[in-house]
């Protein structure tokens, strides 16, 4: 998959494409991720991509023309009209759903905005799908984009050691996962669960499917009305929902 990010401050996402196991997989060629900066298509003499808001008010508007070429230039060298994305706080909110489908994707451009933000026009005549990280604003789109580029990568083949990585996670199958460990056993007069060291598979897996299921009903309860649950998970559940009734 390749993924064009479309910025004015492309180093503040090079940095961080390039490190760790997204860097590690763009140098294995297992995911390329590209930053362009849609200064360089600005035609103003002075490099300028900005201007004042029509109506007044505070702050500076990026231009549509700098946005546009930036765009066009970029289908041209790719040969096709990749999937276009808008990071902005009035996008719907991402999720592990919505990164999966993306993931799907063989060229995705994520437009990044800056200042007060961009030009609507722009943004009505290229219609990129808006999305959002959060209910909170940024001072620009360069966070939200890295955010949308990791979590897209680290589902690509290859990225992660197996694909188990990813599909026991967090969010996953609308659960919580569940808490994880590492040497030392004893930290702090803390110990690592019994089971954990019982080096038995299957009372391993089962642990760690209630902490699953517990964590996600004591934390996120809603998202449990979306989780894939077998009988004996319902179980368990209805086992939590006693637990608390009896005020325990
Ligand atoms: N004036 C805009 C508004 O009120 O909707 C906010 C502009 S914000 C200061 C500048 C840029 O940061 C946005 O164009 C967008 O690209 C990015 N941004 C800020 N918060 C974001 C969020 N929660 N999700 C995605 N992008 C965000």
């Amino acid at each position: 998959m390749r993924i064009d990010i479309m910025t004015l401050f492309p180093d503040m996402c090079n940095t961080v494409i390039s490190e760790s196991i997204i860097g590690r997989a763009r140098e294995a060629g297992k995911v390329e991720i590209n930053t362009i900066d849609i200064r360089n298509y600005t035609k103003d003499k002075h490099r300028r991509v900005d201007d004042k808001p029509y109506g007044g008010g505070k702050g500076m508007v990026m231009q549509a023309q700098p946005v546009y070429d930036c765009f066009n230039a970029l289908c041209d060298e790719i040969g096709e009209v990749p999937h276009l994305i808008y990071m902005t706080p009035q996008g719907k909110t991402l999720t592990q759903e919505k990164v999966k489908q993306l993931a799907e994707y063989k060229n995705i451009a994520i437009l990044c905005g800056h200042y007060e933000g961009i030009d609507e026009r722009v943004i009505e005549e290229l219609q990129p799908e808006e999305i959002s990280v959060g209910d909170y604003v940024l001072t620009g789109g360069e966070l939200p984009a890295l955010i949308l580029a990791d979590s897209i990568s680290r589902m690509l083949p290859g990225v992660l050691a197996g694909e188990e990585c990813f599909t026991e996670e967090s969010h996953f199958n609308s659960l919580l996962e569940y808490p994880q460990y590492t040497h030392p056993s004893q930290w702090k007069n803390r110990s690592v669960p019994e089971v954990l060291l019982s080096g038995h598979h299957a009372k391993v897996d089962e642990w760690r499917r209630e902490q699953s299921l517990k964590r996600t009903y004591e934390r996120r309860a809603d998202l449990l009305k979306n989780a894939n649950l077998n009988e004996k998970d319902k179980m368990y559940i209805a086992s939590l929902d006693k637990t608390q009734d009896n005020g325990d």
